[in-house]
C-alpha cells in the first residue's frame, strides 16, 4: 500500500528547510555536530561533522581522529536523525596543512558513500581539490556546497559537476538566479536570521528574474 509506505518513510535532508545550522533546537533544521557522546543523545535531525578547521595537523593524532569519526558513524548507522555527513571539506584560510585536510575530507566522503548519506561541504579556496575528492568518491546522494558566496562562474562549475548549492544570509544574487530548484538549498549556519526570511529573500529574487 503506497500511502502507508509514504507515512513510514524516514525523514531525509530534503524534507528540511534549513540544511545547515550550528544552533541546536531549531525546528526544521539540520544541526551540524562533531562526534561526541552528545551526538548519540541528540533527538532531532543532525549531520556528523568533520570540520577542516578542527582536523589534527599531527599524523598520529589525525589517524586517531579519523578512527573516532568512522566508529561514531558506524555506531550511528540506522539512527533516523543522522541525515548527512558534514560539514566537511577544505579551507585555505585555516592553519591545517592541505594534505591532512584532504585525508580527513576523503575519509568523510568514504563514510557518506558507505552509509549512503548526502554530504554538506565547507569549501574555501581549494575548489579544484575539493571537486577532485568528490569525483573520486563516486557519491550517490546530494552533495551540497554550503554557504556559497562566490559568483556565477564558479557556481556553474559546481553545478556542472553535479553538486548542489546552499545559500544563507549572505549570497551573490546572480548565483541565486541560476541554481535549478532541485539543487538549491537554504541554511542559517551561524546566522541569527530565520531561515524562512532567508528563503523568502532568495525566492523573491528568483521570481523577479523570471518576470
Ligand atoms: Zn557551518
Amino acid at each position: 500500500m503506497p500511502e502507508i509506505a509514504y507515512l513510514c518513510r524516514p525523514m531525509q535532508l530534503r524534507d528540511l528547510t534549513d540544511i545547515h545550522t550550528h544552533h541546536p533546537g531549531r525546528p526544521d533544521a539540520l544541526l551540524s555536530l562533531p562526534p561526541s557522546p552528545a551526538v548519540f543523545r541528540y533527538a532531532a535531525p543532525f549531520s556528523l561533522e568533520l570540520h577542516p578547521w578542527h582536523v589534527a595537523a599531527d599524523a598520529v593524532a589525525l589517524a586517531h581522529q579519523l578512527d573516532e569519526f568512522r566508529c561514531a558513524a558506524d555506531a550511528l548507522r540506522g539512527n533516523p536523525n543522522l541525515l548527512a555527513i558534514g560539514e566537511c571539506g577544505l579551507d585555505n584560510h585555516c592553519g591545517v596543512p592541505l594534505d591532512r585536510q584532504t585525508e580527513a575530507f576523503r575519509c568523510a566522503l568514504a563514510v557518506a558513500r558507505r552509509l549512503d548519506l548526502p554530504v554538506v561541504i565547507h569549501c574555501v579556496g581549494y575548489w579544484a581539490e575539493m571537486l577532485r575528492c568528490v569525483a573520486d568518491a563516486n557519491l550517490k546522494r546530494d552533495v551540497i556546497i554550503h554557504g556559497f558566496r562566490k559568483g556565477p562562474q564558479l557556481a556553474r562549475q559546481l553545478l556542472d559537476a553535479g553538486l548542489s548549492i546552499a545559500l544563507g544570509e549572505k549570497f551573490n544574487p546572480d548565483v541565486a538566479r541560476i541554481i535549478p530548484s532541485d539543487r538549491l538549498f537554504f541554511e542559517t549556519d551561524e546566522s541569527e536570521t530565520d531561515v524562512l526570511s532567508i528563503r523568502e529573500k532568495i525566492l523573491n529574487l528568483r521570481d523577479s528574474a523570471q518576470k
